[in-house]
């Protein structure tokens, strides 16, 4: 990999930035890269099926990047996701092979002030997604932001689940809580006007999509281009096969059914995918495969 692909931060060009449906404005930002250990990002699925796809590193990891979308209408600006953040310890950061990560310092990167974002949607409370909400000051890194979670989320990162302890971003939600920026929101929410959280399970039981783009009025989708952000129900475009689950998905027969539901809809209505972890480039649209599964259009099914 050369050293223009591995840059540490970056924004999709104002040139390339993508517009769907009723004006929403999408460019992804490149806030870092992390390396989840390969056995756990694939689960059950078999390393012969996987390792067709991508590589592992001496450790058994893959090369990730930690995504985030900026979203612009109507003057509002909208960020997706916040990054791993600065507060993880030293030894966790080296152990996940995180470069970057600190969303702010993104954005900045990019020319693009922190303060002049609106909302910051939170997919769910893992820490590669909810750890860039507050800084090591225990502030807020989007001083003017509504952080939008789903209740459900919220509900069980305060819960006493064994599996979720130490695991969900709890200090930082009630730090953005206390703030008075917490937006606990419960179903599918039209965050502004062409934004809407949808709630999926799945990977976490509050785990949240986000669909773009409104669908033409009088039509389900009318042909208007709408796009969709999968957070870690599908972290990158190699979990497409719908039964590939992680080991990280607390739900994992829910996550198939959802993933089902929601793919055939990409499919059909021919949205575009935005995906959390994926290191290339963005976004992409989908197809079926003469052996009815589902992958990247236009390229060689692999699986
Ligand atoms: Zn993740």
């Amino acid at each position: 990999m050369d050293a223009d692909s591995h840059r540490l931060y970056e924004i999709t060009p104002d040139s390339e930035a993508r517009e769907f449906a009723g004006g929403v404005r999408v460019r992804v930002v490149r806030a870092g890269w992390f390396r989840p250990d390969a056995g756990g990002f694939f689960g059950v699925v078999p390393k012969p099926l996987w390792s067709r796809l991508i590589e592992t590193d001496e450790r058994g990891r893959i090369l990730c990047r930690l995504n985030l979308l900026l979203l612009e209408i109507g003057g509002k600006r909208l960020l997706v996701e916040t990054g791993t953040g600065e507060r993880m310890r030293d030894k966790d950061r080296e152990i996940k092979g995180i470069e970057g990560g600190n969303p702010a310092v993104a954005l900045e990167a990019v020319d693009i002030d922190p303060a002049t974002i609106d909302f910051v949607i939170v997919s769910h409370l893992h820490y590669d997604h909810a750890g860039g909400m507050v800084g090591a000051d225990g502030r807020p890194l989007f001083p003017r932001a509504r952080y939008v979670v789903q209740r459900e989320e919220a509900a069980a990162a305060r819960g006493d689940q064994l599996r979720l302890q130490g695991i969900m971003e709890t200090e930082q939600l009630e730090l953005v809580r206390a703030a008075g920026q917490l937006a606990e929101v419960h179903g599918d929410v039209e965050v502004v006007p062409g934004v809407t959280v949808m709630p999926t399970g799945g990977h976490t039981h509050g785990s949240q999509a986000l669909i773009i783009g409104r669908a033409a009025s009088g039509h389900e989708n009318g042909g208007a281009e709408r796009a969709v952000f999968f957070g870690d129900l599908i972290p990158t475009r190699w979990q497409l096969p719908v039964r590939w689950t992680s080991a990280f998905d607390d739900y994992p027969v829910d996550a198939v059914e959802v993933r089902q539901r929601l793919l055939t809809r990409v499919v059909d209505e021919g949205w575009w995918c935005y995906f959390t972890h994926d290191p290339g480039a963005l976004p992409i649209q989908l197809e079926r495969t003469e052996k009815d599964a589902i992958a990247v259009r236009g390229s060689p099914s692999a699986v």
